[in-house]
């Protein structure tokens, strides 16, 4: 091919080589192949240059030393053919010894299965797994209604909205860390979210007694978030009865795991609401979203309640999938050391399934930087479940203890809580 004077870049050369326009031999001017020994030729020019470097092969021409070679008469002056080769570019240096064609054919076939065995050892997601995966996220969103539509059946939500007596004793602890979220509070220390949470902080820790015992006895808000608790275990059961293997479980054991689950499992689905914006919790209109205070006035005081907005935040920046976060809610009720279980063997193996399937579903399908970590973090998560449920006991029993109360409860929240009167 001769290249016009013009076409020297790069740019140039390689929109001669486009694939469309018809390549032809340097030597005799047939359909080319590619580039050979370093320069454009056919089949025919590359294999004889090759033959004839390799016998180190020296021709005489038996005309004039100047045959022009074309694609019929290539054969009959091997002089000039070759003299041709070397002067459109074709180098013996570019040639291959055999040794060396064979250690690259070699190269090729040992690349081809590393491949192989690289593709075989990518985990993947079994057909049982990705069957489980489809199953949960069906059980889930047959469970959770994302339009909360629901709500309006509850009881009203009452919010006292007074202003709150607020003591600010010496003895009042200002440095309850939020630590490392701290910021994620509030953008600015004067949002009223933040003066908010610190008034809530001095109501609590500010002369030692719980809001229970500071004489808001009203707890307004008590009957609507019973309303909300009781449905959202309901639920949280539909939810259960639909993880593969939960009922081959005794009668017993399905009833104790749900039962010391079940607000672990509010907590963790209540993240779908959850938002980082103002920390509430957002379940549609303004009437359905709830902040600290609204949840204090049903009863329960900071020492739940600001660790349960932590894990809420710390929650909410994993960013789970939707695959995630159903596979978490079922591992949290598959749990084998609850209380009562009977088969711990048996709740092991599935909870064991599900385990295998978020680290598998995690591996191939987060990408990085979620992906770090990501397994570890969520089992984590469920062992701040562990003590969000211990305080959450510990806030129920005393609530419930008062029969003004716990007459607010519902029969359902009274039976997998417990009813203290009783
Ligand atoms: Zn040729
Ligand atoms: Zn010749």
């Amino acid at each position: 091919m001769e290249f016009s004077a013009a076409s020297t870049s790069i740019q140039d050369i390689d929109m001669e080589f486009d694939k469309n326009v018809p390549r032809i031999c340097g030597v005799c001017g047939d359909k080319a192949t590619g580039f050979h020994f370093n320069a454009m030729t056919c089949e025919g020019c590359k294999g004889f240059f090759r033959r004839s470097m390799k016998r180190k092969a020296s021709f005489t021409c038996p005309f004039n030393g100047d045959c022009k070679i074309t694609r019929d008469n290539r054969r009959h002056c091997q002089a000039c053919r070759l003299k041709r080769c070397v002067d459109i570019g074709m180098m013996k240096e570019f040639i291959l010894t055999d040794e060396e064609v064979q250690r690259k054919r070699n190269m090729i076939i040992k690349r081809k299965e590393e491949e192989a065995i690289k593709e075989s050892l990518r985990p993947k997601l079994t057909e049982e797994q990705q069957k489980m995966i489809d199953v949960l996220l069906d059980s889930h969103r047959k469970t959770f209604d994302p339009t909360y539509s629901d709500f309006n059946q509850f009881r009203p939500p009452v919010r006292e909205n007074e202003c709150r007596r607020i003591t600010r004793s010496s003895s009042v602890n200002t440095q309850i860390s939020l630590s490392e979220e701290s910021d994620a509070f509030s953008s600015s220390p004067d949002t009223p979210e933040h003066a908010f949470f610190t008034n809530s902080l001095f109501q609590q820790y500010g002369d030692g007694h719980s809001p229970l015992a500071m004489g808001s006895n009203e707890l307004s808000m008590l009957p609507h978030l019973a309303d909300l608790v009781s449905y959202s275990i309901q639920k949280v059961i539909g939810f259960a009865k639909m993880i593969p293997g939960f009922r081959d479980l005794i009668a017993e054991d399905q009833i104790a795991l749900l039962k010391s689950s079940v607000i672990e499992v509010i907590m963790l689905r209540s993240n779908q609401s959850f938002s980082m914006d103002d920390m509430s919790w957002t379940c549609g209109s303004d009437e359905f979203k709830y902040k600290v205070d609204d949840v204090t006035q049903a009863g329960h005081n900071l020492e739940l309640l600001e660790p349960l907005v932590k894990f809420q935040v710390g929650l909410k920046k994993l960013s789970l999938h939707e695959e995630e976060h159903v596979l978490l809610m079922a591992i949290c009720i598959l749990s084998p050391d609850r209380p009562g279980v009977q088969d711990k063997v048996l709740v092991e193996a599935i909870q064991d399934r599900l385990s295998s399937t978020l680290q598998t579903y995690i591996l191939c399908k987060h990408p990085p930087p979620g992906s770090r970590l990501l397994y570890p973090k969520m089992i984590q998560k469920l062992a701040d479940l562990r003590s969000l449920n211990e305080e959450h006991s510990k806030q129920y029993r005393s609530l419930s203890f008062l029969p003004e109360h716990s007459m607010k409860l519902t029969p359902l929240v009274l039976e997998v809580f417990g009813n203290e009167i009783s």
